[in-house]
Parts: structure tokens; C-alpha cells; sequence
């Protein structure tokens, strides 16, 4: 073999920091905080506070590979903290705030955090919690001393007087881009959470691919507006690819939900690049109708996690000319698997298959593999009909879980079952039709609940969807439709229905819909079907 004579530089997030620190001294990083206003400060300052809290964690005695657990929002702390953590050559741990108290307990004592940052809002929890989670030595509150609030627990101090004292400089380890650099936990529906380790070179190579131009197009001229939140798989990496290409950072702190502060924060700061969850949108669209407002800088958003009802797409597309980028992925992919932009052409198509395309979750990034696989095993044609479970690989995609219970997510060859099912075109475009768990299967065939419920969307009158399997006599399961009426709207079952025809094959059209004032949720602001499952177990169709 011939090695190439490159240089052996080792791709880690304290590369992307040194980067931005020189190249993008000057580029801002706006944030809302709880207890402190509006927060304006640019990279140099970050990351000189990144140094000084480097410092603190040495003097915390944080060593290589320990975890730093936070529980905190999108602010310029948080970022600081994903910066100082992971280049100091710890792990840096978000935990998501929205979990079950017995959900974080778990996650800190599996972890073995050391040191815990959280937000002032969190110190209730903590306090329920303080006897369970013994492996924390100490509780740093991401404030100052000023809004410190009153607090039983011990080995409690403020973020500010943690690195106030601390000097500015500090030499950075050479680390090993394999070297963990972070860990977020995923809530599956059965068991418990379960850990996946990232690592700098991951880290980076995700970076890189998400900022493609047919990607999220990320540039020095963006200003990006990351509503995901910094606890939910590393903020979607937009912490880490916008410093990359020196783009303006917008926070929204604890306001994430407010469509009041998401249009200010978008208006006020010239937010290019927002990204979210739909049920965010779904929000911000509302009080922009209500308000009669416009988003005049925005250029387009990001919508994932879920998949994205067309009632998003059109209200940004056409009321308010924003590009609406469909993105697929998971906490076990980075997040970032497939994106939703058009190929060279496509711009041309038929309005009617324009929409049934965008409707999709896209093509894969290089770097990320794809395929579906039929429950007997065999790989499945990328024809835009079959369906299987998609499995994925690729350097952003985990090899297996940190300290797992078990593991049967990956097969022989290494791929990772991810739990979806889906198809692929002959183009290239994915489209999510279920979870491999949610899916129902009615008379042998598979009916897609995710298809049900965006026809339902479609409806004017429905705020919110979900459809569900239950047990039939005749075909195994049929789906029960589950809706939230739009505020002021008054559509009934059987119009609901009859809107459906022609949008769905005629056998998947539900046996009953029940309109509900409220749908669970999971932590992570996804319908929780298993719940649902829970509410209708006693449910019967109107002919049994
Ligand atoms: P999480 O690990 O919590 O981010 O959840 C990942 C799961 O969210 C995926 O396996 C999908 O089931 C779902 N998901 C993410 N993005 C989409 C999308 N664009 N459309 C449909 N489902 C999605």
C-alpha cells in the first residue's frame, strides 16, 4: 500500500473553535436568558469565557473522559459549555429537561456525571432529586451572583463566580478525533434511555455535512436562528457547523415555543436559517396570522423531528416566501440523515408532484448509507412503493449505545436498524410512512398512520392529528383517527372522512375519529403513540 502524504490533522471540535475564535473573531451570538434579558456578545468573547471555564473544570478535577452533565437552554452559556466541556477532552452530557424526574435520575447516576450546570429553572428538580444523584459533586447555575436564586442544595454556586476568577488562557490537549466528546440520551418507547456517545471526528464530519449547499446552504452570511433545542441531539449541530462557516448565532433561550419572541428574534437579528420541530412552526405561522406580520429577512427553515404537515410548507412558502427544507434524522444519526432539496430539473415538475416530493424527507447527505429491509430480510427496491425498515450507516451514525442494557439494534453487517419504516424513489427521496411500531397492519397490508394523519392535517379544522391501530376482529387492526379541533372550528366525523377520499386508498380511510381537547406527548414534543395506544385500550369500533 501507498499512503498519501497528507497531513494527519485531527478532525475535533477544538479545531472548529480555534477556527472561529481567528477567522470569525467579530460574528455575533445573540441569546434570550431567563433572568437576564437580551445577551449580546461575539465568538472572541465566547471563546475566551470557553478558556476561563476550561480552567474551572481542571480545577473541578475533571479529567479526560468524565461527564459534564448540563440541563440547561439554548443560550450563550449552554454554548460555551459544548466548546469548554468536550475540548477540554470531557463529555459533554445534555439532558433533556422535559424528561420524567425518575428519567433524569436515571440518566445522571447511568452517566456518572460529575459536575452538573443547570439552569436556574431546574433547581426544584434537582432538589427532588439531590439524594439520588450522589455522583455529582458539584451544581453550577447558569447565572450570576445577582440572580442566584435561594436554594437548599449543597456544593451550589453560580456559572459567573464559577469562571469568574479563572484567567483567560489555557492550553488545549491534542486530542484523538475518536475521543468522545458528547452524549445524549434517547427515550425509546420501551426500556430505559439509552446513551449515544459522540465523538469529535463525528462531531466535525457532521459539520461539514450539514453546511452542503444542499444541505442547510450554512455560510459567513447567515444568521441562524436554532430553535431545536441544545439538549435535543447537540441542537441539530447547528452549535457546531455555524462557527465552522462563522454565521451569526440567534438563542432563543426558555423561549423556544413563543411565536411572539421567534418573530422578534427572526425580524430584530435577521435571522436567515431557523430550525425546529413542526409543532414550533405551527406556532410562529399562527401569531403571524394573528398579528398580521411578515418575516422579511428569513430565507428558509428547517423542519424535523417529525414529519412536516403540508399546512407548514404552504404558510411559509406562500404567505411569506420562506424555503422550507424537509430534514429526516435521529439522535443515533447526528441527527442529520436525509434533506428535502430539489435536483437539477425538478424545479419543473407538476405543481401536484412538486408538493407529493417536498411532502418527503429527502435524499441522503454523503456520509450517510441507506436501505429497507423487508421483515424476511430482504433489501428492498428504491421504487417509491416498496417499504421496509430503514437502516442507515455511515461516521455520523452510532456503532452501538454507551453502556447498554442490550443491544439489538444493529445487524451482521453493521448497519443500525433505526426503527422506520420507509420507502425510496427511484430519485433517492426517502418518505418516513411509520415507525416499524406504530405501523397498523390491517388485512395483511400495512396502512401508513403518518399518510393518515397529514390528509387529516390538510382539513382546516384540525389543529392536531394522530391515528392509532386497534385491534379489529375481522382485519387484525384498523386505525382510529384522534383529532384536536382548530380553536372556532366546528368539522365533524363525517366530513372529516369524506375529505380524506381521494387522498388515501380507500381501505386505509379510519373506522371512527374522536375528538380530544389534548394528545400526549413525548419529551421531545413528539405524539406519543404508546400513550395514546394506553387512553383507547377499552376503545371499540362503532360496529363491534
Ligand atoms: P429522536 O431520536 O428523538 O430525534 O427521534 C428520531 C425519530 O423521529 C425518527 O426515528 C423518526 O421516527 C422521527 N422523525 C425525525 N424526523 C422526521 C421526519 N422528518 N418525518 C417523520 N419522522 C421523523
Amino acid at each position: 500500500m501507498l499512503n498519501g502524504l497528507m497531513m494527519d490533522s485531527q478532525l475535533t471540535i477544538t479545531s472548529i473553535m480555534k477556527f472561529a475564535d481567528r477567522v470569525y473573531s467579530d460574528s455575533e451570538i445573540v441569546s434570550v436568558t431567563g433572568t437576564e434579558g437580551l445577551h449580546r456578545y461575539c465568538y472572541a468573547d465566547a471563546f475566551a469565557r470557553t478558556r476561563q471555564l476550561a480552567n474551572a473544570l481542571t480545577a473541578s478535577g475533571i479529567k479526560s473522559g468524565d461527564r459534564v452533565a448540563t440541563l440547561a437552554w439554548n443560550d450563550f452559556r449552554h454554548l460555551e459549555l459544548y466548546y469548554g466541556v468536550s475540548c477540554s477532552g470531557a463529555v459533554c452530557h445534555t439532558i433533556n429537561p422535559r424528561l420524567f424526574p425518575e428519567q433524569v435520575e436515571y440518566i445522571v447516576n447511568h452517566a456518572e456525571d460529575k459536575l452538573l450546570f443547570t439552569d436556574p429553572m431546574f433547581l426544584p428538580l434537582l432538589e427532588t432529586l439531590q439524594d439520588e444523584i450522589g455522583c455529582v459533586r458539584e451544581i453550577i447555575v447558569l447565572t450570576d451572583d445577582a440572580h442566584m436564586p435561594a436554594s437548599g442544595l449543597a456544593n451550589i454556586q453560580s456559572y459567573e463566580s464559577y469562571i469568574g476568577g479563572q484567567p483567560d488562557q489555557f492550553e488545549w490537549p491534542d486530542l484523538a478525533e475518536d475521543t468522545a466528546s458528547a452524549l445524549c440520551y434517547t427515550s425509546g418507547t420501551t426500556g430505559n434511555p439509552k446513551g449515544v456517545l459522540y465523538s469529535h471526528r463525528s462531531t466535525v464530519l457532521h459539520a461539514y455535512g450539514g453546511a452542503l449547499p444542499d444541505s442547510l446552504n450554512l455560510s459567513a452570511r447567515d444568521a441562524i436562528l436554532p430553535v431545536v433545542p441544545m439538549f435535543h441531539v447537540l441542537g441539530w449541530g447547528l452549535p457546531y457547523a455555524g462557527p465552522m462557516v462563522g454565521a451569526k448565532l440567534v438563542l432563543p433561550g426558555p423561549k423556544m415555543g413563543d411565536g411572539e419572541t421567534l418573530c422578534d428574534l427572526i425580524n430584530g437579528e435577521g435571522v436567515t436559517l431557523a430550525a425546529g420541530v413542526p409543532t414550533i412552526w405551527m406556532a410562529l405561522l399562527d401569531y403571524l396570522e394573528k398579528t398580521n406580520q411578515t418575516l422579511p429577512a428569513l430565507d428558509r427553515v428547517v423542519v424535523g423531528g417529525a414529519a412536516c404537515p403540508a399546512s407548514i410548507m404552504q404558510g411559509f412558502r406562500e404567505r411569506h416566501g420562506v424555503d422550507v427544507l424537509h430534514a429526516w434524522g435521529m439522535t443515533e444519526t447526528s441527527p442529520l440523515g436525509t434533506m428535502n432539496t430539489l435536483k437539477r430539473g425538478m424545479e419543473d415538475l407538476p405543481e401536484a408532484e412538486l408538493a407529493a416530493v417536498r411532502g418527503k424527507q429527502g435524499r441522503p447527505v454523503f456520509g450517510v448509507d441507506l436501505k429497507i429491509v423487508a421483515p424476511d430480510g430482504q433489501e428492498q427496491p428504491w421504487d417509491g412503493k416498496s417499504v421496509g425498515e430503514l437502516k442507515v450507516r455511515g461516521p455520523w451514525v452510532c456503532s452501538g449505545y454507551y453502556k447498554p442494557d442490550s443491544d439489538d439494534s444493529h445487524d451482521e453487517e453493521g448497519w443500525f436498524g433505526t426503527g422506520d419504516v420507509a420507502s425510496i424513489d427511484e430519485r433517492g427521496f426517502m418518505q418516513i410512512t411509520d415507525r416499524t411500531k406504530d405501523v397498523i397492519k390491517s388485512g395483511g397490508e400495512w396502512i401508513s398512520s403518518i399518510d393518515l394523519e397529514n390528509a387529516a392535517m390538510d382539513h382546516p379544522g384540525v389543529a392536531e392529528a394522530a391515528v392509532i391501530g386497534l385491534p379489529h376482529p375481522k382485519w387484525t387492526e384498523r386505525p382510529l383517527l384522534v383529532v384536536i379541533r382548530k380553536e372556532g372550528k366546528a368539522v365533524n366525523a363525517e366530513e372529516l372522512l369524506a375529505s380524506l377520499d381521494g387522498k388515501v386508498a380507500i381501505w386505509w380511510i379510519p373506522d371512527d375519529v374522536v375528538f380530544v381537547d389534548e394528545l400526549p406527548h413525548t419529551a421531545t414534543g413528539k405524539l406519543s403513540k404508546k400513550d395514546l395506544r394506553g387512553q383507547f385500550k377499552d376503545y371499540r369500533f362503532p360496529e363491534q
